[in-house]
């Protein structure tokens, strides 16, 4: 639909029955309910504590008293004991990739229980995103030099005004093409990574200018390549992608999908403060003729000068060979930075900020959404659409 609004071709009202929007971008507020089998019944009486890879869950509410079962809720973003760069939203990437993922339990009565699991082992798993798919974000640069470590951005940020970092999916956003919300509310289906699920209500902290979703799905249905964990300055955050159907009911619905990425404004904050935006752009400034992947040169690859940049990959995604893993990559233009784009070359763009009356130009450095993979959902959902599979 925007491709056919970019030519200029006309598009009427009575053609169009459906349009698929998607997102895809760190979602903090993602956790997971799990009820996973660890011993035999009797063995323990109930949970104290458990961690899964040494990410640390909350036991219960269920207190499931000696049945050798654990009903817990882990959250996206929380931190494994073992490794500062794994955390929940890798632990959900493993589980649906059938990985085999080691559960420690202590019990009320002080007995540790060690067993290893994998997805066959869950019987429920629901996903719960308290605050997703936001209509409205702002982007951060560092005006001042001092270092932030921030998860607004994959590596800390160190010099003055020479990094930008962003998210958002511009013009296939859900929220930004349905601005009053007529189609997307509470009840409503969606695609969540993968699964049907159904939107709660307005998350957490959503108001009328700013809204987002509360979600809802079957964690086990989900596809791996839609959710992960991601690594930012200050420790593993997840990403999540959700592809919501808007039915086209009457003309303003219709009309309100005529929105571009130059209609939409990015506010830019100091990254230390965070709140107050210092300038401002358009959606079209960050997206517009840039690379959605970066490509690996392989005769400029130097397994130890890259170290760096393999290591700071958010998604984990370079091999040791320095190829990359296309399934696991963000598009996040990283390891081009990390490179001065000769070992990955990828086009990640520059914008103009205009801060205090001076003009900068500042190389976008970190993006934090994937418009890639947001795009690839909302296509599954048009054909699950047509093939009955997803009914409106
Ligand atoms: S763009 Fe580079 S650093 Fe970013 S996810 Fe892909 S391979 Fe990793």
């Amino acid at each position: 639909m925007k491709k056919f609004i970019e030519n200029d071709e006309k598009l009427s009202f009575e053609e169009v029955d459906v349009v698929t929007t998607g997102t895809c971008g760190i979602m903090s507020g993602t956790a997971a309910i799990l009820h996973i089998g660890v011993s035999e019944p009797g063995e323990f009486k109930k949970a104290k504590a458990i961690s899964l890879n040494g990410v640390p869950a909350f036991p219960g509410p269920c207190p499931n008293e000696l049945l050798g079962s654990v009903d817990l809720i882990v959250y996206g973003t929380k931190q494994s004991i073992n490794d500062p760069n794994y955390g929940g939203g890798f632990l959900f990437k493993d589980i649906l990739e059938g990985k085999e993922i080691n559960v420690e339990v202590e019990s009320i009565e002080g007995k540790k229980i060690e067993a290893t699991i994998d997805i066959e082992d869950i019987s429920r798993g629901e996903m719960i995103g308290s605050r997703m798919a936001f209509k409205n974000y702002t982007a951060f640069t560092n005006p001042s030099g001092k270092e932030a470590k921030s998860i607004f951005s994959g590596i800390p940020m160190k010099g003055k005004l020479n990094q930008f970092s962003f998210s958002g999916c511009g013009e296939y956003n859900p929220l930004e093409n349905d601005p009053h919300q007529e189609i997307i509310n509470e009840g409503k289906k969606v695609l969540l990574n993968g699964s049907q699920g159904r939107i709660l209500g307005n998350g957490t902290r959503s108001t009328a200018e700013k809204p987002n979703l509360m979600l809802s799905a079957n964690l086990l249905e989900m596809d791996s390549e839609y959710l992960g964990g991601f690594k930012t300055g200050a420790g593993p955050e997840i990403y999540d992608t959700i592809a919501i159907p808007i039915p086209i009911l009457n003309e303003e619905i219709f009309n309100n999908l005529f929105i571009r990425d130059n209609d939409i404004t990015l506010p830019v904050a100091d990254i230390h403060g965070r709140h107050l935006p210092i300038s401002e752009i358009s959606y079209e400034e960050v997206w517009k003729n840039t690379d959605s992947r970066p490509i690996f040169v392989k005769d400029t690859f130097d397994p130890e000068k890259n170290k760096i940049a393999k290591n700071s990959c958010p998604t984990n995604a370079i091999n040791d060979n320095g190829t990359i893993n296309m399934e696991n990559c963000f598009g996040c233009g990283l390891c081009s930075i990390l490179t001065n784009n000769k070992t990955y070359k990828m086009n990640l763009g520059t914008v103009d900020l205009d801060i205090d009356n001076e003009k900068h130009n500042i190389p976008i450095t970190c993006r934090q959404s994937d418009r890639q993979r947001a795009k690839k959902l909302t296509s599954k959902l048009k054909d699950l659409i047509l093939k009955e599979i997803f009914e409106l």
